[in-house]
């Protein structure tokens, strides 16, 4: 067992012992138990562990909540680990090692936030959790939004994964579809006798490419839909008139959709053509509307943007949560082998964190 983790010391420190401590995903245990002991000397907070999951909060009686989130697994190791730092030509300091950006960095804003905020103005939630990289079934936080909603009750909710040390509101839905084109096999030599199914893919993927994705405006912020073409197979063998072509589509919709209007505007889109949905995550709205949203993006400053990717915010919003993005690191940089953390982004998003929940209740 590792020493316990200084949680009121250096944070950047703290992120190094962080990255140490392998954690791949499935194999949390050592890491989960090094935050559960460490936040458990802190009195404001009540610490509960439920796998692989902790989660400590304050009790204080205020009349909001908030939940503060960070996954403790990474992406497998590749040559990155132990940490080590370096510093770029402005003499800034950057931490290497996986999970430096995504998201140990995050891990490291939440714990030292948690052991500083002694009187939060709000009640926090502060929620570490397992296997957020692999699929989606085994996911820390999704176990618990089935199992013990009322851990996650809040009026707002921050997911610390990188984005650079700004707010990322929301997150866009995406699906996954497949166009599956049917023909008649024959001889290639006796064409007119079959039905090329391969010659049928040409206008569905002249559709595509012409379809002009939207631009859409979410609480502020812009979201920029795609409707891709993201693999394509068919045919059998050089003398054969191919009878199947399948096209996989991938369509990445701003969270002002549901999924099922998600769905209705792709069959419009090839409208003739046989869709089939395949999987279908929905989006997030930002919230940003949200009086605790509100004061967050005071408290952080600079212009919120809109989150492109699908996260885990998306969980939140699917319990009426609305949730932002907002740690450091270069959200580029995830699952990178160089991938690293600028030390002046941990310490920028601590300290915003501290600035928006400190203070007397309101
Ligand atoms: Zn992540």
């Amino acid at each position: 067992m590792s020493a316990p983790l200084d949680l009121r010391g250096d944070v950047v420190k703290l992120l190094h012992a962080l990255i140490d401590v392998e954690s791949v995903s499935g194999n949390e245990t050592q890491i989960a138990d090094l935050v559960e002991q460490s936040l458990q000397p802190f009195g404001q907070l009540t610490v509960l562990r439920d796998g692989n999951v902790v989660v400590a909060r304050t009790e204080l009686g205020r009349s909001e909540r908030v939940v503060i989130a960070g996954h403790l697994d990474t992406v497998p190791i590749a040559g990155n680990l132990p940490s080590w730092t370096t510093h770029d030509s402005a003499g800034k300091e950057i931490i290497w090692g996986r999970g430096a950006c995504d998201m140990k960095g995050g891990v490291a804003v939440q714990l030292s936030a948690a052991a500083a905020l002694v009187h939060p103005r709000r009640d926090v939630t502060w929620v570490f959790y397992d296997n957020e990289e692999v699929e989606e079934f085994r996911n820390g936080l999704g176990r618990i939004a089935r199992e013990h909603p009322e851990y996650l009750e809040a009026s707002f909710a921050v997911l610390c994964e990188p984005t650079n040390a700004r707010i990322e509101g929301g997150c866009q839905g995406t699906m996954l579809l497949t166009v599956e084109l049917t023909g008649v096999a024959a001889h290639s030599a006796r064409a007119w006798m079959g039905h090329n199914a391969i010659h049928d893919a040409g206008p569905v993927l002249q559709r595509l490419s012409s379809h002009q994705s939207q631009q859409i405006e979410v609480d502020g912020l812009i979201y920029r839909e795609g409707l891709n073409a993201v693999r394509i197979s068919g045919g059998i063998v050089g003398n054969v008139i191919p009878d199947r072509c399948v096209i996989d589509v991938n369509y990445r919709f701003a969270p002002d959709k549901s999924p099922a209007e998600a769905k209705d505007y792709v069959r419009q889109v090839l409208d003739g053509y046989p869709v089939r949905i395949l999987d279908v995550a929905a989006g997030a709205r930002p919230g940003l509307d949200q009086p605790a949203a509100a004061e967050f993006l005071r408290a952080v400053g600079g212009q919120a943007t809109a989150k492109l990717g699908w996260t885990d915010v998306a969980r939140f919003s699917a319990m009426g949560i609305p949730a932002v993005n907002f740690g450091p690191g270069d959200p580029t940089k995830a699952h990178a082998d160089d991938e690293f953390c600028p030390a002046d982004d941990v310490v920028a998003c601590r300290d915003a964190l501290i600035r928006w929940l400190s203070g007397p209740s309101g």
